[in-house]
């Protein structure tokens, strides 16, 4: 047995029953993956089935309005997401589905990982969509690097070559990886579980003891900071969004009790005018003389 065959029969037992693993519909899996993007997969599964809900089809979501997409949108957070998602919905009811990864690709807001992501699940084909959890995986089993970065991508593509099967379910082995990846292949591996451990060329190192756990580091981000607030802008950006929906319009001298506990006009007055600008720049507020209001086109 070869080790994708030993993968796929373990994510029959073992895997996730996620509603986007019941489709090839490419819509719905685009949607899905645009989701997944920055929020945790259970979180996104109601929101998924509420947009789909709304909004089933390319064309009924090409027609939906900023307002429409932005309200739907609500809680799920990093809210451009929404406006990319329709305006790629509008170039699809425009040119048509694409066939190709490359066709994806050059969709405006699909990157080289979605578009092979969609290739795989909506049409079967033979391609790798990189990410974290992948990567940690075959960095492991197929190069053995323990803690493998962005800089093996190239060569676990190449490596892959011979994992991924010619024929059958190559298309489900990167949702194979994925949850290998989130239950058993995480940061500290249980290898002696792993149905992939007389493989892998990184087990010996886990099980032998002879390769530690990188402790934690804390990611540097490079979301902006207001002097010293507590959150980053994209929280404060969130909120005043949050207020909008919520209060239909609002004058932008009334955000900043509104948003932030700590508020003072002297120094963060220009900080929040700053924020809706971006916002209004972004298209997901409109501004009417003084207020602030969802946008309707
Ligand atoms: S044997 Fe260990 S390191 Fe290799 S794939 Fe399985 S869990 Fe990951």
């Amino acid at each position: 047995m070869t080790s994708a065959s030993r993968l796929l029969k373990w994510y029959d037992r073992h895997g996730r029953a996620l509603p986007w693993r019941r489709t090839r519909d490419p819509y719905r899996i685009l949607v899905s993956e645009i989701m997944l993007q920055q929020t945790q997969v259970e979180r996104v599964k109601n929101f998924y089935k509420g947009w789909l809900k709304l909004f089933p089809t390319w064309k009924r979501l090409a027609r939906a309005t900023n307002e429409d997409v932005i309200r739907a949108w609500a809680g799920l957070g990093y809210n451009r997401r929404a406006l990319i998602l329709r305006d790629i919905a509008r170039e699809v009811v425009t040119r048509g589905v694409p066939t190709t990864e490359t066709g994806w690709f050059t969709l405006k807001g699909i990157g080289p990982y979605t578009a092979a992501a969609i290739s795989a699940f909506a049409q079967k084909r033979r391609t790798l969509p990189i990410d974290t959890n992948i990567r940690r995986v075959l960095g492991r089993l197929l190069l053995g690097k323990p803690f493998p970065t962005m800089m093996y991508d190239k060569l676990i593509r190449r490596a892959a070559e011979s994992f991924l099967p010619k024929h059958g379910r190559h298309y489900d082995i990167p949702q194979a990886v994925f949850d290998l990846a989130t239950s058993i292949c995480t940061k500290t591996p249980q290898c002696a579980i792993c149905p992939l451990r007389d493989d892998c060329k990184a087990a010996k190192l886990f099980l032998n003891g002879s390769t530690k756990t990188p402790k934690r580091t804390t990611k540097k981000t490079n979301e902006r900071h207001h002097r010293d607030k507590p959150f980053p802008d994209r929280i404060y950006r969130g909120r005043i969004l949050r207020l909008v929906r919520e209060w239909g319009q609002v004058r932008n001298r009334e955000f900043g009790p509104l948003i932030d506990p700590t508020f003072d006009q002297k120094l963060d007055q220009m900080w929040i005018n700053a924020m809706v600008d971006r916002l209004v720049n972004d298209g997901l507020l409109s501004r009417k003389r003084n207020k602030i209001t969802l946008p309707t086109s």
